[in-house]
């Protein structure tokens, strides 16, 4: 019956090393009552339902959850804003499994030019930054990260129009076989926090691009280099759902960097995450 202790061995060692070759970056934050979630959805609850030792003094605990689909680090699938995009459980696997990434740092880019705070609008893409740091780090915060004014409005940055459409169309415009498959951000949405006709996820998920929001640790990213994989709850039907998201920086990125770099020109905000096929490059 029992597997050999030198097989055993020989299963460890090829389990991790591929491991050694690459970085594991948690890019999604805990989910439990803190996840942000904007003001208006269901925010994330875990009832208790059981906590103890049973008759046969087994140990027995579990719990009820409830939430939005929208709510902490999830998928935006397309559908969201898309009549015709596809509902979570349509979304190609391949799509969601270490797919390149370029992330676009804003705030540096803000630093530069000394604008803070107010919106900017370059090439195609605007948004709200600080200066000083990514607005990730803010999450703690949830005044501060949702930026809620004396009004309860929120303000936080967000991918305009213009950019949204940039990055939908930029495969098509060069000739590329699939195009960019998600975008990601480190706020509460892919559109600016007062956005009311919602450009960004209109344009993306028009073209049956994914969204992923409140992304943590952008800023520990390389801009290109990595890949990220997306492991979404798949529900039928389902227009989001809290998401694991992983990135791996490591080795063999040197030359996909150079083929993905010139995608980050034009690019402005706090930080954004495109997610990249392959053979795209
Ligand atoms: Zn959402």
């Amino acid at each position: 019956m029992g597997v050999s202790p030198r097989l055993v061995v020989v299963v460890v060692a090829a389990t991790l090393l591929p491991l050694a070759a690459s970085e594991l970056i948690e890019l999604s934050y805990t989910f439990n009552d803190d996840a942000p979630t904007s003001p208006r959805l269901r925010q994330f609850k875990q009832e208790l339902v059981r906590k103890g030792r049973n008759k046969i003094n087994l140990w027995v605990e579990l719990y009820d959850i409830c939430t939005s689909e929208h709510a902490g680090t999830h998928i935006d699938a397309p559908r969201h804003n898309s009549e015709n995009g596809w509902t979570l459980e349509a979304i190609p696997t391949s799509r969601l499994w270490r797919i390149p990434a370029v992330v676009v740092d804003v705030s540096k880019i803000i630093k530069e030019k000394r604008l803070k705070n107010y919106e900017v609008n370059q090439k195609g893409l605007d948004g709200l930054g600080s200066a000083t740091r990514s607005w990730g780090k803010m999450v703690r915060n949830y005044w501060s990260y949702a930026g809620l004014d004396q009004n309860n409005n929120l303000n936080f940055p967000g991918i305009g129009k213009g950019g949204a459409e940039w990055l939908a169309n930029h495969g098509k415009n060069n000739s590329h076989t699939i195009g960019i498959v998600g975008v990601g951000i480190d706020t509460l949405s892919l559109d600016k926090g007062q956005s009311v006709r919602m450009p960004a996820h209109a344009a993306l998920f028009a073209g049956n691009i994914y969204g992923l929001e409140n992304v943590a640790n952008l800023d520990k990213l390389p801009t290109v280099g990595s890949y990220v994989t997306v492991m979404p709850l798949r529900i039928k039907g389902g227009t989001g759902a809290p998401a694991r998201i992983i990135a791996e920086v490591g080795q063999g990125s040197s030359a996909l960097a150079s083929t993905l770099r010139p995608l980050l020109t034009g690019l402005l905000l706090p930080f954004i995450l495109a997610l990249r096929f392959l053979q795209d490059a």
